[in-house]
Order: C-alpha cells, then structure tokens, then sequence
C-alpha cells in the first residue's frame, strides 16, 4: 500500500530549474487546478501581461500537501444549488472540449447513481494531474513562465504592489493570485479556512468491461456517505472508494487504513460485491472544506483563493479568478508601452 500520486507530477521543466524574474505583473502562487487554470485564462486573454506561475511540490517542501495529485477527478454537472450549477457546468463544458480537441486527460464518462433516489446523473472522470499539466503547458505556450521549483515562503506589500518571497529569492508584481490550496492556511493563517480530510482507496479489483462505465454511486456511510466508482489509475481502470473527512481531525500526517471502517458503516451493504477487495493505494488530501470560490482581498491586488472539489469547477474557477486580476489596470510606472493591461476581459 501506497500514496503515490496517480499520475506522474506535471513537471514542466525536466528537471532544469528556470530563471526566478524579479518583477512580473501578476504572480501566481501554487499550480494546481485553481493556479493552473487561472493562468491559463489570463495568458490566453491577457497576452501582453507578464505572469509568473511560482510552483513547488512536497519533494521541494516536504511540509506541505498537494492535493490535486490525490483527486479522484470526478466532475459532475447537475446540482441544485445555481451557484455550484454554474461553476461545473462551465468546467464540464470546457473539458469536453478539450476531449474534443483530442486532449487526453485519461476521461471516463460515467454517470452518479444516488442510491436512495435512484437517479443517474451524467458524470466525468478526469486525471487532475493530466488537466493541470495541460493547462500549464498551454499558458507557457500564450507567455506565461512557469516556475515549478519555487516554494512560496510569504507575500509582503511593496509600494502599489508586493514582493512574493520564495526559497529561490523573491519576486516583485503588482498583482498576485495566491493559491496554495490547504497551503494557503500557511502563509496566512488569519484566513482561517476549514480544512477536510479526504481518502480514496484504490482497490485491486479487475474492472471488468461491463463495470467500465459504473455509475458514480453515492452510498450513505455512518453520519456522511462514501462514493464509488471507475477510473483511469496509471493507465488502468481502477475501482475506486471515497469518503470526506474520515481521518481523525488533528491528523493531518497521512494516509489511515479506514477500509473495514467503512465497509462495516454501511458501504459493504450496499454494495455486497467490493467486500472482497483489498486496498491496493490509499490517496489521500487535504482540501479546503468550502465547495464554492472563497476568495479573500487582504490589500488591494493581492486575491486569496481556495475552494473544495476545485477540479470540477476548474475552468469557471480560473476564468473568474483572470478576470478578477485584470479588473484593475496595472499602475502606469510598472505599465510597459503599448500594454492593454486595463481592457476588460475576455468572457470564454
Ligand atoms: C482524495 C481526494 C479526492 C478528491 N476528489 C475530487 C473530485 O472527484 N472532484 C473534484 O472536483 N475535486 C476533488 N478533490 C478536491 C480537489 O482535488 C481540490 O479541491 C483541488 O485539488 C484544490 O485545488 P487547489 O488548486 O486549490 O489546491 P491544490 O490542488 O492543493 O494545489 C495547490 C498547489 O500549490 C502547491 N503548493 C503548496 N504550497 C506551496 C508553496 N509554499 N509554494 C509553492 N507551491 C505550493 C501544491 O504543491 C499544489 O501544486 C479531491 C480531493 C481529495 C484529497
């Protein structure tokens, strides 16, 4: 057993580290869904801004937890709340086009099966890992310079802007976005966001092709509920097994074998057939509680994001957060001639 990220690390450098820039107009501080995305939306939309994405994983910080690399990755689009409705319709949409453009982010196309209504609702699962490599390869490709070895120390004001401290020296811009995901907490701990402990357990079952399209089951589980469902684990269809907030609160030290837990709170009775699976991985992460965008303006251009389950709502996540750093233009001393920096957005 194991908690090896399923994927492999979107490392955009090969192992060259890239020059750190001393000044930027907007700086980026994290790459997962929420960094990657948004620097994605602003490269494509904003092309005469100079944005630095300042990435780092446990391997250069081993405090911290990147919790994209552990998602299942499932988006689902149908929700009554309007708001949530919103956010993964979008990402929903965005991804399938990029399906469409014959990008391969490992989809599965399923649906969630709620077991005390009966309803399918129509689902994806994706690699995170995959989608994040993807749009930080395509913001690099629109001019934004991703730095993937750059721990985020602290931020600080400077002037009309604020230099971002890293391991690798610091960064002055006048716009930074920070998102950390449950690192933010760190650099900022008046934030005060609720964390959420999650496991997924890769099981070692074999898929057989009719399970291929399984729906996403939500099964009630002790106070919660747990989920199952069929994904592309590193290149093979896993069934996987998730529940919210299983480790112990004060724990955040890893992965716990909860498995006979949860098949004995009601998961091994709804669905008899996994009582025989043994855990083969334990994916584990800490996720910021909240499942809409909360974003906080501590000084004036600097935004502080999180959100939970940001993978289903990626796209409309990072096009909300672009536009948001060019709502205010950059102030003219830092304003390189000819820059657009002020035009409103672009709505995708
Ligand atoms: C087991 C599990 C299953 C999940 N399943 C789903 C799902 O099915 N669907 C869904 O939508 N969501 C799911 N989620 C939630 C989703 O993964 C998170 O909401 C999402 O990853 C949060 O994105 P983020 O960009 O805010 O943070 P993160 O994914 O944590 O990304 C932050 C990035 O910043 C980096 N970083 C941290 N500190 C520093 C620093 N000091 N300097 C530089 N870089 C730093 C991290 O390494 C990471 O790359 C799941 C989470 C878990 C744990």
């Amino acid at each position: 057993m194991t908690d090896l990220p399923a994927d492999p690390p979107a490392d955009q450098t090969d192992g060259h580290p890239e020059n750190l820039p001393a000044e930027a107009d907007v700086a980026i501080c994290g790459a997962g869904p929420i960094g990657a995305a948004t620097a994605y939306f602003l490269a494509r939309t904003s092309p005469e801004l100079r944005i630095v994405v300042l990435s780092a994983d446990p391997a250069d910080d081993p405090g911290h937890v990147s919790t994209y690399r552990y998602s299942g990755g499932s988006i689902r689009w149908t929700w009554p709340d309007p708001v949530k409705q919103e956010m993964t319709t979008e990402t929903a949409a965005f991804v399938q086009g990029l399906l469409a453009d014959g990008v391969d982010l490992a989809a599965i196309e399923n649906t969630y099966h709620l077991l005390h209504t009966g309803e399918h609702i129509p689902a994806l699962n994706i690699s995170a890992t995959r989608l994040v490599a993807h749009l930080l390869e395509q913001a690099a490709d629109a001019g934004a310079q991703i730095v993937s070895d750059a721990v985020v120390e602290g931020v600080r004001p400077d002037g009309s802007g604020h230099l971002v401290d890293t391991a690798r020296g610091t960064v002055r811009a006048e716009r930074v976005l920070v998102a950390l995901g449950a690192a933010n907490a760190r650099l900022f701990p008046q934030t005060g966001t609720e964390l959420e402990k999650r496991q997924l357990f890769v099981l070692d079952l074999p898929v057989p092709p009719e399970r291929a399209r399984m729906p996403h089951t939500i099964v009630p589980v002790g106070d919660g509920f747990g989920y199952a469902f069929v994904k592309s684990v590193e290149g093979r269809l896993r069934v996987l097994v998730g529940q919210e907030d299983i480790v112990e609160d004060d724990d955040l030290s890893g992965p716990v074998d909860h498995w006979t837990a949860l098949l004995d709170s009601g998961l091994g009775t709804a669905l008899p057939w996994l009582r025989d699976a043994k855990v083969e991985q334990i994916l584990w992460g800490v996720d910021v509680a909240q499942k809409k965008l909360v974003l906080d303006e501590p000084s004036p251009g600097l935004l502080l994001a999180g959100c939970g389950s940001s993978v289903r709502s990626s796209a409309w996540l990072g096009r909300t957060l672009a536009e948001r750093l060019v709502a205010q233009p950059v102030p003219s001393p830092r304003a390189r001639p000819g820059s657009a920096g002020s035009r409103p957005p672009a709505r995708r």
